[in-house]
């Protein structure tokens, strides 16, 4: 199986805690699409012998296009690739953009999974980060989309400026108030160069302390799970048969292409990445050459991407594959250098899957690289 991913860079206002590639000036966006529609047949050759099991719209905002851009969109990857029958179809929604009816046009142009950026019900939440959309909007949004469609997700950030552990809660019962077949909590992270960066070093917002966070956290893996929601990647949750198959795509390791600026791709060899410029994405596209870069993936590489996932997801650290695709030599290495983190109660051995434990899990990173081979 594989993936397809669409970048879709651009944004009618900036979030002032976003660092994703997109740009506010929008007068590019009908060239940027044809270069789109352009580096799907590009790489018409890539994936071969592979079917898609999922084509996921992402940014910026592509709520911004008209459907029938999107539709152009999703042909164009049916023309060019191998689409499996049960295809899944995101897309990320801004609540300010989805109009009256919005919703079957989508579903009728082959959209079956919608991602609603909620982000917080708390209009003071949603003002702070500079959403476009308010609370209303987005829970009208969900009616919508919830009478619709089996198959959404609801998005929401923790850790937040002035959020308490009683705002978060609410928020997330809020969410489940819906029933959501999956949901995914962020951690908010302070990024270069957007507002929060400033406003943190201006000293004009106060983050929560690390202990506030993390009991944001633990909140939430106790909150959802009770409700039946499993915790299979560190910031998603998803009720049986509704775990994004676009994540799991990344998560296993599977290949996947990302079209637009910024999108990244991996061929279980190689790792690329388009530039993150619009405009020369868009010249380069025009010359037919592909604007990516691209590594080759070390044996160290991919062992380390595969510690990092597998601590990351439910799916865990399998012994077995480690000896199967790396080698004893590896197998030994990672026994060895789990031990401290063993000790410490932060992994432990599930028979011959090596997972986080719940009080590893806010550290995960840091833990999964304390077991990387350089
Ligand atoms: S969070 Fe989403 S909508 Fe906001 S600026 Fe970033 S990409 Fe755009």
């Amino acid at each position: 199986m594989a993936s397809v991913y669409i970048h879709v860079p651009f944004c009618k206002q900036a979030c002032n805690y976003c660092n994703y590639h997109f740009s506010t000036k929008l007068e590019k966006k009908d060239l940027l699409i044809n270069s789109l529609l352009k580096e799907i047949e590009l790489r018409r050759n890539e994936l071969k012998n592979k079917k898609i099991h999922s084509i996921y719209f992402g940014g910026g905002t592509p709520s911004i296009l008209a459907k029938s851009i999107i539709k152009s969109l999703i042909d164009s990857v049916r023309q060019n690739f191998n689409l499996d029958k049960k295809i899944e179809i995101s897309l990320e929604v801004n609540p300010d953009d989805v109009k009256d009816g919005d919703i079957e046009n989508y579903i009728e142009i082959g959209i079956n999974r919608i991602s609603v950026g909620v982000q917080s019900f708390f209009d003071s939440d949603l003002d702070l980060m500079n959403r476009r959309h308010n609370s209303n909007q987005a829970i009208n949004v969900i009616k919508e989309v919830k009478k619709k469609l089996k198959n959404y997700s609801i998005d929401l950030i923790y850790g937040l400026p002035n959020m308490t552990i009683d705002k978060w809660s609410k928020n997330l019962k809020k969410a489940i108030g819906f029933s959501p077949p999956h949901i995914s909590a962020y951690a908010l992270t302070i990024e270069e160069n957007t507002v929060f960066n400033d406003w943190v070093n201006k000293k004009k917002i106060n983050l929560l302390s690390e202990k506030e966070v993390l009991n944001q956290f633990n909140f939430t893996l106790d909150f959802l799970d009770k409700k039946g929601y499993d915790h299979y990647e560190i910031s998603n949750f998803g009720k049986k048969n509704f775990y994004s198959k676009n994540n799991e795509s990344y998560w296993l390791g599977e290949s996947y292409i990302g079209i637009g600026p910024s999108a990244h791709s991996f061929d279980g060899e190689y790792r690329s990445w388009n530039i993150s410029n619009n405009i020369k994405y868009i010249n380069s596209i025009k010359l037919n050459k592909l604007p990516a870069s691209r590594e080759k993936l070390t044996k160290n590489d991919k062992f380390n991407e595969y510690i990092m996932i597998g601590l990351r997801t439910i799916w865990g650290v399998s012994s077995k594959k480690i000896l199967k695709e790396f080698g004893k030599e590896y197998l030994s290495l990672i026994e060895l250098k789990s031990k401290n983190h063993i000790r410490s109660s932060n992994l432990f051995w599930d028979e011959d899957i090596l997972r986080i434990s719940k009080k590893g899990k806010f550290l995960t990173d840091g833990i999964a690289s304390d077991l990387f081979i350089i």
